[in-house]
This record gives C-alpha cells, sequence and structure tokens, in this order.
C-alpha cells in the first residue's frame, strides 16, 4: 500500500480525534443539544448526563474525583485560571513584605505557563524561573534550593513539548506539601499516556487538554485539589457561575463529552500505545544517530515520554532541513516570531547553541503511527540530512579533522 504523504509525525502539537470520539460528541450538536445548565426540562438533563459521564471520565483518568474536575478550553486556559487564581487567592498580604508572594517555575515551560507567570511578575510577584540541567530534568533539589518563606506556588509541567523529557513531580509535590505549598502541573503531555494519580503524585492543581489526546480542540481541564488541602482559586472569568463558580460560561457539552471520551479511551489504551511507541520511538532514534554521525537526541535518554524525541544534526542549515523533510509533517527547533526565525527557547534553555537548536527535529509520534512511517521517516531525514552536508564546507573541514571550535574566521 502506497504511503500517504506527508507522514504525521507532529503529535505533540495535536492529536487527530479519534473516530470513537467523534462517534459520542455528534448527538450532542443535534437531538441533546439542550444548555446542561437548564433545570426544568428533559432537553437540559441529557446535557447534563453527558456533561456528568464525561466528568467521571476525566476524575477516574487521574485519580481524583469528579467534583475536582473544572471543563475549560484547553490547557492554555486552565494554566492561566491555576496560576492566576492561586495567586491572587494566596497572595501574602501587602503589609510589611515588598513582594506579594513568590513563585517557582521554569524556563522550559510552555509559554502558556511562562506568559501568566511574567504577568504576575509585572504585578508584584515574585518569580523563579528555574534553569534546567543539559538533560533538561527539574528535580525536588532544585526546587527545594529555590523555596523561600513567602513562596506560594510551584507551576512546573510534567512532560515538556519539545524534548518529552519528565519533571520529577511526584518527589516535587511531595516537598510542596512538606512546605505548605501549593504545587501546578501542566501535565497536558503526560496526561492520557501515562499512569496518574493526584493523591500518590502529590498534585494540588492539574492542567491537561482534549486535543493532546484524540479528543477535540478547544476543550480541557484543571483539576482543583478539595481535600488536603482544600485548593481555592480567584475566578478569572464572571458571569453565569458555571463549573461552581470557577469558570462561567455556557459548557462546551459536546466538545466536553468528546474530551470524556478522550478520557475513557486513553485510560483503557494508554498502556499498549506507550510500550508499542516506545519500540517505534527507539527503531527511528537508533537509525538516525547510528547512521548520521555529528546528530545527537536532546534532553534526558531515559526520563522522557515514550513517543517524543529531538535530535539535532550539525552541519545542516535549519530551514533547508525543514525543506529538505517537507514530506514529514514535524516540528523544527526554530520558532517562528513576527520578524524572524528563533531558536527554540527550549534548546537554548538546555545550553544548545542556536545553529544546533535551528537544525533540530522534534518528532511525535502517535496512536496510528506505523513502522512503514517509521522507516519511511528515517530515509528521508537520512537523505535529507546527507544532501545538505554535501554543500557544507564546514562538514568538508569537520570531515578533514579540522576542529572548528579552533578556527579563527575572517572578519569583514
Ligand atoms: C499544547 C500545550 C499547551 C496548550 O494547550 P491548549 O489546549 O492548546 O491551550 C500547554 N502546555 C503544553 C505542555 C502543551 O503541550
Amino acid at each position: 500500500m502506497a504511503l500517504k504523504l506527508p507522514v504525521y509525525m507532529d503529535h505533540a502539537a495535536t492529536t487527530p480525534c479519534d473516530p470513537r470520539v467523534v462517534e459520542s460528541m455528534l448527538p450532542y450538536f443535534t437531538e441533546r443539544f439542550g444548555n446542561s445548565g437548564s433545570r426544568n426540562h428533559k432537553f437540559g438533563w441529557e446535557a447534563e448526563e453527558g456533561v456528568d459521564w464525561a466528568r467521571e471520565q476525566a476524575a477516574k483518568l487521574i485519580g481524583a474525583s469528579e467534583k475536582e474536575v473544572i471543563f475549560t478550553s484547553g490547557s492554555t486556559e486552565s494554566n492561566n485560571l491555576a496560576i492566576k487564581g492561586a495567586a491572587y487567592m494566596y497572595e501574602k498580604a501587602p503589609a510589611g513584605s515588598k513582594s506579594r508572594g513568590h513563585i517557582i517555575t521554569c524556563i522550559i515551560e510552555h509559554k502558556a505557563v511562562l506568559d501568566p507567570c511574567k504577568r504576575l511578575q509585572k504585578e508584584g510577584f515574585d518569580v523563579t524561573f528555574l534553569e534546567p540541567p543539559v538533560d533538561g530534568v527539574i528535580t525536588a533539589e532544585m526546587v527545594k534550593a529555590a523555596m523561600r518563606p513567602d513562596t506560594i506556588l510551584v507551576t512546573l509541567m510534567w512532560a515538556n513539548n519539545e524534548i518529552g523529557t519528565i519533571n520529577e513531580i511526584r518527589q516535587i509535590g511531595a516537598l510542596c506539601k512538606e512546605r505548605g505549598v501549593l504545587l501546578h502541573t501542566d501535565a497536558t503531555q503526560w496526561v492520557g499516556k501515562m499512569p496518574t494519580n493526584v493523591d500518590a503524585d502529590n498534585i494540588d492543581l492539574m492542567s491537561w487538554s482534549g486535543h493532546k489526546i484524540y479528543g477535540p480542540k478547544g476543550v480541557g481541564a484543571l483539576y482543583v485539589r478539595r481535600h488536603r488541602p482544600r485548593v481555592r482559586l480567584q475566578s478569572l472569568q464572571d458571569g453565569g457561575g458555571q463549573e461552581r463558580g470557577f469558570r462561567s460560561g455556557t459548557l462546551n457539552v459536546a466538545g466536553i463529552v468528546g474530551f470524556g471520551m478522550a478520557c475513557e479511551v486513553a485510560m483503557a489504551e494508554m498502556e499498549q500505545d506507550a510500550a508499542r511507541l516506545g519500540k517505534l520511538r527507539k527503531r527511528l532514534e537508533d537509525a538516525l544517530v547510528s547512521r548520521i554521525d555529528s546528530s545527537a537526541i536532546n534532553g534526558h535518554r531515559e526520563k522522557r515520554l515514550p513517543h517524543i524525541t529531538n535530535i539535532s544534526f550539525g552541519f545542516v542549515e535549519g530551514e533547508g532541513l525543514m525543506m529538505a523533510v517537507k514530506n514529514i509533517a514535524c516540528s523544527s527547533g526554530s520558532a517562528c516570531t513576527s520578524a524572524s526565525l528563533e531558536p527554540s527557547y527550549v534548546l537554548k534553555g538546555l545550553g544548545v547553541g542556536d545553529e544546533l537548536a535551528h537544525s533540530s527535529l522534534r518528532l511525535s509520534l502517535g496512536k496510528w503511527t506505523t513502522e512503514e512511517q517509521i522507516d519511511y521517516a528515517i530515509e528521508e531525514i537520512v537523505k535529507a540530512v546527507s544532501k545538505l552536508r554535501m554543500m557544507s564546507p564546514l562538514y568538508d573541514m569537520h570531515k578533514e579533522g579540522i576542529d572548528l571550535s579552533k578556527v579563527e574566521w575572517a572578519h569583514h
């Protein structure tokens, strides 16, 4: 069977909707179109039943109770609500203290965590942006060293979306618990792929999103702990008081039902998916790294998700590389900003140089990735890199054994 091109290897950006998810949603656009807030008739009750069922699936997936799940529009909103909502609720009384409270995060977090933290910084909170070691993993020790008496919140992702590395969330949670500090985790890349239990993992607040787990876009959830401690948040959106006042607005019933189905399917299939994808990723990495010299996998080699890899290829130019692998839909180590192509701040945060960051590829696999697709990607990337290197005088010099770091370049 001919391979359909381009091959999709960007599941960390978004996943296709599972057909079972689509099926579950359809009735909620038509027969069961009611407003889940309508208390007086069957239309409302049916919609509410759908939402209740979805909440049960979401709660089960993470070992929480239904009342602890707040539906949102996705992880960006969940992160904003958790971080700003907690900061405003738990800020230290201004009397006597210069800062409104201290927050700990990390420079390689998603923008949906970094930007709320930067806003809070402008508003008078103190924020520590931890710098990860070269393997990208934040440990409890690092968090402990940054803790202060006025620390109110730690917000760290469970797994990184660009390099797939896994932070020591359970241990960090234990530390936070001991110090009476709240822990929020952006678990968008983790939940639904890896087993999660908010009690065993010591989590107070947790964000995840439908479209990263084969559900619909524009729907997600925030876990908010209700016991030991009962976490309070200042809501960011005022209105009808839905979702226990945390998040006003008529519920996206069809989207929420789809999200629930995505959670149910994830619970049943994550283990087998992870095992299969781990093998495929190994096949991909082993082939690329053994066949392409001067290539390197970014981030910790073991502490990472089974389906994401990020590889830098020396002596190729980043834009050329993306053009040459256009039959593989993946992400590069470059981020388009309005004016220019910037090297990924995540790779830079690990200490990867600008050139090497630009010539990196993030390949992320999913439920329907096949071995045939992996083998195709291997051949395409090997071909692309060797073609680009044929045009690289630097690569020639490197092959001749010249240490490029010691070359004195002519300046004009
Ligand atoms: C995709 C992603 C987000 C944003 O999620 P949305 O639901 O698209 O808002 C936040 N954090 C991480 C780690 C992600 O991978």
